[in-house]
């Protein structure tokens, strides 16, 4: 992009590449707004480029790979007119009638509305040594990381749909998979429980939690902690992978629109935020849904609301 197209006011840009920034894309260019929209530099396309199959977004009878799907929202709509930055914003001023945007290392844009579809983060146990040993046995992605556990007993965390897809899909190459519940019940879908429970590898420990993790290089082993008694186990493992839960990504707009206590974007009227012409959609703004395509129609609405008020302004 040159400094001068770097110059215009866009008429709408769209922070975040999940299915709601996407489908907001797909809406406003369609519209014939020409949105600018901010992929992030290393995590373009959001939370589902690490998931395998995806069941349940409607229109796919036999299911469709997660970034197959998001692949194709990104080139929907690209087809009618979107323009890509593939950088994180790092800063935002949205008062005022011109919005601006700057940049990792792409400069400085402006915008007349803007959609925030920042999704969300992964939640992290919050342990001395997840950190250090993340990538040496410690993982958030099962797709990312499942191939280097061939033939190793490995634990995951969590009792969601997320931990049970990911012990589903590493049986593929663990030994065998523990799955590790810090109460004696499950958030998961019934049906992503009975796979898990039928599969012959994978084993589940109730009323834990994974209290430290141990290793040099790479992790070796974790503390179990009873969540009723209080008592303590090692359990040996080569690997470790988190997937309970995520946190909205709203870093970049705390103290700028109101949020709450929980970190989400506060939308009211539809995705309006507290700022006029700033629009919140996707797991950024959603406590209970959180689906691929619940945060597909709220990208929709916020592209309807965005255009709407353009038009009126
Ligand atoms: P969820 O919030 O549904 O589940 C999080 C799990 O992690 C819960 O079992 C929770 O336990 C546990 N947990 C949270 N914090 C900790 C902690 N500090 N230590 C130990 N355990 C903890 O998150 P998911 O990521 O699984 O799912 C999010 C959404 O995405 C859901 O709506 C889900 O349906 C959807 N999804 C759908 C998929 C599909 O359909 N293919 C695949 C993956 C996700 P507790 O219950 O005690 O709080």
């Amino acid at each position: 992009m040159t400094s001068a197209e770097a110059a215009t006011v866009h008429d709408v840009v769209i922070i975040g590449s999940g299915p709601a920034g996407y489908t907001a894309a797909i809406y406003l260019a369609r519209a014939q707004l020409k949105p600018l929209l901010f992929e992030g530099a290393v995590t373009a396309g959001g939370a589902l480029m690490n998931t395998t199959e995806v069941e349940n977004f409607p229109g796919f009878i036999d299911g469709i790979m997660g970034p197959e799907l998001m692949t194709n929202m990104r080139e929907q709509s690209e087809r009618f007119g979107t323009t890509f930055i593939t950088d994180d914003v790092t800063q935002v001023e949205l008062d005022g009638d011109v919005r601006v945007i700057h940049t990792g290392s792409s400069g400085t844009h402006y915008a007349k509305a803007v959609v925030l579809a920042m999704g969300s983060g992964y939640r992290e146990l919050g342990l001395p040594d997840e950190k250090r040993l993340s990538g040496r046995g410690v993982s958030w992605c099962a797709t990312c990381d499942g191939f280097f556990f061939r033939n190793r007993t490995i634990a995951v965390v969590g009792g969601g749909d997320s931990a049970m897809e990911e012990a589903t899909f590493l049986t593929r190459f663990a030994d065998k998979v523990y799955v590790i519940i810090r109460t004696e019940t499950l958030r998961a879908s019934k049906i992503m429980v009975e796979r898990a429970q039928n599969d012959p590898k994978i084993e589940f420990i109730w009323n834990s939690q994974v209290s430290a993790i141990h290793g040099e290089d790479s992790l070796t082993s974790v503390t179990l902690t009873d969540t009723v008694t209080g008592d303590t186990r090692p359990l040996e493992i080569q690997g470790l992978f988190i997937a309970i839960g995520h946190d909205p990504r709203s870093e970049l707009v705390r103290g700028v629109v109101t949020c709450d206590e929980s970190g989400y974007v506060v939308a009211t009227h539809g995705t309006r935020t507290n700022i006029d012409g700033v629009f919140a959609c996707g797991d950024l703004v959603d406590h209970t849904y959180r689906q691929a395509i619940t945060a597909a129609g709220s990208g929709c609405a916020a592209a309807l609301d965005a255009e709407r008020w353009l038009a009126a302004h």
